[in-house]
This record gives structure tokens, sequence and C-alpha cells, in this order.
């Protein structure tokens, strides 16, 4: 299973607190529209002193 450093104090995380789809604005390419699917994972910062506590990929 993957993990994720927490950019505000550099810990491992694992735990996954959430994910959700999001669709950002449509995205010109080369005269053509595509646009984005992403699945963004929310995790969840294992160090309690840590001010952040969540963080995304
Ligand atoms: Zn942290």
């Amino acid at each position: 299973m993957a993990g994720f450093d927490c950019p505000g104090c550099g810990g491992w995380s694992r735990r996954i607190h959430s994910s959700y789809l999001r669709f950002p604005a449509d995205v010109p390419s080369g005269g053509r529209r595509v646009v984005l699917c992403l699945r963004v994972r929310r995790f969840l910062c294992p160090a309690t002193s840590c001010g952040r506590q969540t963080f995304v990929e």
C-alpha cells in the first residue's frame, strides 16, 4: 500500500482519511478540450504534534 510524505512535518503516512473525485476545469490541449478526472486521496498525518493533521497528495 502506498503512503505519502506529510508536507508539514515530513512524516510518512499510510493512513488514508478519505478520497474523492475532483474534476478540474477543462484543460485546453492542442486545440482539443481534455476533461481531467482526478482521484484525490487525503491522508492522516501520524504525528500528533503536526499542525496539518490531514493533507492531500
Ligand atoms: Zn505532519
